[in-house]
């Protein structure tokens, strides 16, 4: 075990979201983060993030689950589900109401791509319900976003900085459809799991100072964050489940595991593949530095994936 990774409490997590099943990319991630926390001797969580129904494909829940077994993967404690945390959800809404934070937003997406300037992430809601809602019928709850600049030190990718209201704005909280909005849930899920450090896609950097504001204003530790390349195709889009990349094969688990891991700026041996995966991940463990890993956006997959 690398000692100079030791620390005395870390627990990390896994949080995919069953849109279908696992490919390369979430592979990639489901690695890090697991790596990065067995080396440090922490726990490891696995999370389900279920909440938007409309995208969820049937089965692909318990698929990625078969899958993460197939490859070895030993997550701690239960599986936890979000579409069964919706009553904490609620909960930390009505705090965030209490706080005056909380406003109902009566603007179609039409109103607002008319009125809105482009931001980091989407369009900047541009504050026409702040006041109320003129007659309209409430859709979506905002969170009314302070003035604040938010700087990520992360562990992976350069200095990040955001404007809130310059870069994002009144973002939301649950969406018109009723459905909590993923920035609300991870927020309180990361902190109800006692998650000290999240390992993920550097794609949600962007989200991450609203995270970080969230976590302010409920209280909550702010977490140590490492945002890892994405995986690409060859013409440079990330892999994901809506692109319908490849699902990784079990019956490959050590060949494709070493691929990930030489990714992830580990040089696995030549004959590491053949080994049994018990002694692939002993191996990867005892060899995982975070700082090996390429400090850029993304990463060329291997050819197969796409
Ligand atoms: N559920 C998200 C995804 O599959 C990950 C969210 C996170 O790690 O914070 O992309």
């Amino acid at each position: 075990m690398n000692q100079t990774l030791k620390s005395d409490f870390y627990i990390g997590r896994f949080a995919p979201s069953p849109t279908g099943p696992l490919h390369f990319g979430s592979l990639l991630t489901a690695t890090a983060s697991f790596l990065d926390a067995r080396a440090h001797r922490g726990r490891w969580l696995l999370r389900m993030e279920d909440l938007d129904k409309p995208r969820e494909v049937a089965g692909a829940g318990d698929d990625i689950l078969r899958t993460l077994t197939a490859f070895g993967f030993e997550w701690d404690g239960e599986v936890v589900y979000q579409s069964q945390q919706i009553q904490r959800y609620q909960a930390i809404l009505e705090d965030l109401k209490q706080q005056q934070l909380v406003y109902p937003c009566g603007c179609s997406r039409r109103e607002i791509a008319d009125a809105a300037k482009a931001g980091s992430d989407g369009l900047i809601y541009p504050g026409i319900c702040r006041d109320g809602l003129n007659g309209k019928p409430a859709r979506a709850l905002r969170l009314l976003v302070p003035d604040a600049v938010i700087s990520i030190e992360d562990r992976i990718q350069p200095k990040f900085q955001q404007y809130t209201s310059r870069d994002v704005g009144d973002f939301i909280l649950r969406r018109a459809d009723g459905i909590f909005a993923y920035q609300l849930a991870v927020v309180a899920d990361d902190a109800l799991q006692g998650v000290t450090h999240v390992v993920r896609g550097a794609d949600l950097l962007k989200s991450t100072p609203r995270q970080i504001l969230l976590q302010r204003i409920l209280n909550y530790p702010v977490l140590k964050y490492a945002h890892l390349p994405v995986a690409t195709d060859r013409s440079g889009q990330k892999l994901s489940k809506q692109n319908r990349a490849e699902p990784v094969k079990a019956e490959e688990n050590g060949r494709v595991i070493c691929e990930v891991l030489a990714l992830l700026g580990l040089q696995p041996p030549a004959d590491l593949a053949a080994c049994t995966l018990s002694d692939i991940w002993c191996w990867a463990i005892q060899h995982w530095q975070i700082d090996k890993v390429p400090h850029c956006r993304s990463l060329l997959a291997p050819d197969w994936c796409d």
